[in-house]
């Protein structure tokens, strides 16, 4: 049974997880006459998606929206297409002709997830170009009166937007205000990857969406928190600039990456009592590393 949640007017959450694969994958679905779905997540999720929706009450979408065509938001937004030929797919123009053409996509996913990545996730289905919308910085989709404000949010990725709903004030802020990482607890981390994290974009894109002054922070990794959403996002700048630091001061220091990871884990533990696994480690390591070379830095 999916598990459905309404964390706002009309806005539904539920979670897809994926067998075999640790981790939060989030949709969320908001139910006017013109159905919208926010991050379709990988093509495995789309059964439930589709018991979500019937469990909802919503029978057609006219706009999927991944805030980024990172196989684990925008995996699934393909085979979503096809079911729903009468929706809009709306990606960053930076995204749009990996959705046409998911070759390059499925290639990096490959690196990424490895070389079996369908087996778990599903495949990486190409978006029929006559779906494909590419908005602009700020435009505003109305929804039977509802808008939702486009805002595009670099940094995790260059194709990464943001969708601000108006009506209710929520941010659906994908990765781009990093993950809420103890629910009980108001900290964020950075959500770091290589290879186009970028530490300076991604600061300026958090204080962009910081001057929405949202309600309520939708993450497609967590929860939608109502609490203290001020909070989460200074602790998500704090960990970028201090995580970034202790990176950049081990990378002078030539230590390995391996050391690098151990010296970030200590720090994630003494400081918030979290262990992040290794693979979690290796993304947000290979991230910065990546940046910082990219930039002359180390
Ligand atoms: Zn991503």
């Amino acid at each position: 049974m999916v598990d459905v949640k309404e964390v706002a007017d009309k806005i539904y959450r539920l979670e897809t997880p994926i067998p075999g694969v640790y981790g939060i994958f989030v949709v969320y679905l908001i139910h006017e006459p013109q159905g919208v779905l926010v991050e379709p997540g990988p093509a495995a999720a789309v059964p439930l998606i589709r018991e979500g929706m019937s469990y909802v009450g919503m029978k057609d979408l006219a706009y999927i929206i991944p805030t980024h065509i990172h196989m684990d938001h925008g995996g699934g937004m393909g085979a979503l297409a096809q079911l729903f030929p009468k929706a809009k797919v709306l990606v960053h123009p930076r995204g749009a002709r990996h959705a046409i053409d998911p070759s390059r996509l499925i290639e990096g996913t490959r690196m990424v997830f490895g070389a079996d990545f369908e087996a778990h996730y599903g495949p990486i289905l190409p978006v029929p170009e006559s779906q494909v919308y590419v908005p602009e910085d700020g435009e505003v989709i109305s929804v039977n009166g509802r808008e939702l404000q486009i805002i595009y949010a670099p940094g995790h990725a260059q194709h990464h937007i943001a969708i601000f709903d108006r009506s209710v004030r929520g941010l659906f802020c994908g990765e781009a205000l990093g993950m809420p990482v103890d629910r009980t607890k108001p900290f964020a981390f950075p959500s770091v990857a290589p290879p186009n994290f970028d530490q300076e974009l991604y600061l300026s894109t958090i204080e962009k969406l910081r001057q929405l002054d949202a309600r309520i922070l939708l993450y497609s990794h967590g929860p939608a928190v109502q609490r203290e959403p001020e909070t989460l996002i200074e602790s998500v700048v704090e960990n970028t600039q201090v995580f970034g630091d202790l990176i950049l001061n081990a990378m002078k220091e030539g230590e390995s990456y391996q050391a690098i990871g151990r010296r970030l884990a200590d720090h994630m533990e003494s400081r918030f009592g979290i262990r992040v696994d290794e693979a979690g480690l290796a993304m947000i390591v290979g991230g910065y590393t990546m940046y910082y070379k990219s930039k002359g830095l180390a």
